[in-house]
């Protein structure tokens, strides 16, 4: 296993509440660091944090009265306490959209809420992790960010990279959407598309890291891993506190490595035992494209281990055939009383269309994936629809434009009213 040590890592390392990494499976504690698999069992690390010496009131004013971006929770993340005032992307506090149209045409009575995280800096969920990558990059003295992407992830780090003044070196499969293609490449960083599939271009990454060529190199998801993941909590800090200081009920939430989708359970346990919500039962609900559905395979056949996949599909930000997050996954699918659906390619195109029309919210093909399967969980009885129910969009439709590519003018015209009554628009 690769682990990097790079000058001065163990020593004085600020990274606020965070103590230690601990390992997911055996609870082997090492120090902070840029490693992310446990030395004993190969495990995934995890942040352990000390929250203790935390009155629960005094924490709720000290976020309340924070920035309006994630940073109101740095008390809660692996960051230092003056994080706002470094230069980062400053992501969150994205809106809660109260989706009365979308859930009339669904059903949906008990409260229907698009989490619209298209609303972030580079129009994507990823600025949330990329900036606790970032403030782990600092602390461990990386001066190249770098990342294995599916899109999204290669434009966040490129632009938090150029605000912070690191120099940036990112992988992405080679046939990836325009829109994420361009986003990658605009701040100025390096972008290597790589032959093959998200699969292969992790694999890639995972041997630069072991090789002088990738030294001092952050790679966010990789060997910055635990940190970068702890930033997917502030999507359950933010649903939280925007729906008053209380859990949903239900939850639906895209998968691809399945990272975000265990940080927001860990996210809201966290503010159950913090006092800050109430606790009572939510069920979180997965998300994928039939395409690439590994994780909905493995929970609809009962198993516990999670059977890579080749993707084939237009949602191209989730199509990770190998999820590292899988079994945790379906482990918190089953624990909370949720489930893993998944939707054809089509279905994710309505869906996009739906949301567009009746909230006026343009998603990128996963925001059709969280969207198609709502309905698609709704439709089978699986998801409540007298219940509170928060659907994440992770991304913005502007980036993926050629799944809605049929799209466009209703009829064109000469500037006449004749023409304009011709054409049945009168
Ligand atoms: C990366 C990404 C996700 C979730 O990724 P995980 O690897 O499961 O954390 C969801 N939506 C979009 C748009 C993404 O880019
Ligand atoms: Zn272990």
């Amino acid at each position: 296993m690769a682990v990097q040590t790079v000058a001065s890592t163990t020593h004085s390392v600020d990274l606020g509440p965070a103590a230690a990494l601990s390992c997911r499976e055996c609870g082997h504690r090492v120090p902070l660091g840029p490693v992310f698999a446990c030395e004993e069992c190969f495990g995934p690390l995890e942040i352990a944090y000390d929250f203790s010496g935390y009155d629960t009131e005094e924490l709720r004013r000290r976020i309340e009265a924070g920035p309006a971006s994630i940073w109101r929770y740095a008390p809660l993340l692996p960051v230092p306490a003056d994080v706002a005032g470094k230069p980062n992307l400053n992501p969150g506090w994205t809106k809660l959209v109260k989706a009365d149209n979308l859930a009339r045409e669904l059903g949906v009575t008990g409260g229907l809420y698009i989490k619209d995280d298209s609303g972030n800096p580079t129009h994507s969920f990823k600025d949330r992790v990329v900036a606790q990558a970032l403030e782990a990059a600092r602390a461990f003295g990386f001066t190249t960010l770098s990342c294995s992407s599916t899109g999204n992830l290669a434009g966040a780090v490129g632009a938090a990279a150029a605000r912070a003044g690191f120099r940036s070196c990112v992988f992405i499969p080679h046939d990836l959407e325009q829109g994420k293609v361009v986003m990658a490449a605009i701040y100025g960083g390096e972008l290597v598309g790589i032959e093959g599939n998200y699969d292969d271009v992790n694999r890639f990454c995972s041997e630069l890291i072991g090789d002088p060529a990738g030294e001092g190199w952050g790679f966010v998801n990789v060997n910055l891993r635990p940190y970068y993941a702890e930033g997917s909590k502030t999507l359950a800090y933010e649903i939280c506190e925007q729906l008053g200081w209380q859990l949903p009920d239900q939850i639906v939430v895209p998968i691809a490595s399945g990272s975000q989708l265990t940080k927001i359970d860990k996210g809201l346990r966290e503010l159950v035992e913090l006092g800050l919500v109430e606790d009572r039962p939510y069920k979180i609900f997965g998300a994928q494209a039939e395409g690439c559905s590994p994780v909905s395979t493995a929970f609809k056949a009962g198993h516990d281990v999670v059977r890579p996949q080749k993707p084939n599909t237009i949602a191209k930000s989730l199509a990770i055939g190998n999820p590292a997050d899988g079994p945790y996954v379906l482990d918190i699918a089953r624990r909370t009383g949720g489930a893993v659906e998944d939707v054809t390619d089509e279905q994710v195109v309505d869906a996009i269309k739906l949301l567009a029309r009746t909230e006026g919210v343009f998603a990128e093909t996963a925001g059709g994936v969280t969207v198609g399967v709502t309905r698609k969980l709704i439709e089978n009885g699986v998801l409540d629809p007298a219940k509170t129910t928060v659907v994440l969009n992770t991304g913005d439709g502007l980036k993926t434009l050629d799944a809605v590519a049929g799209t466009g003018l209703t009829a064109t015209i000469r500037p006449t009213l004749d023409s304009f009554r011709e054409a049945g628009l009168a």
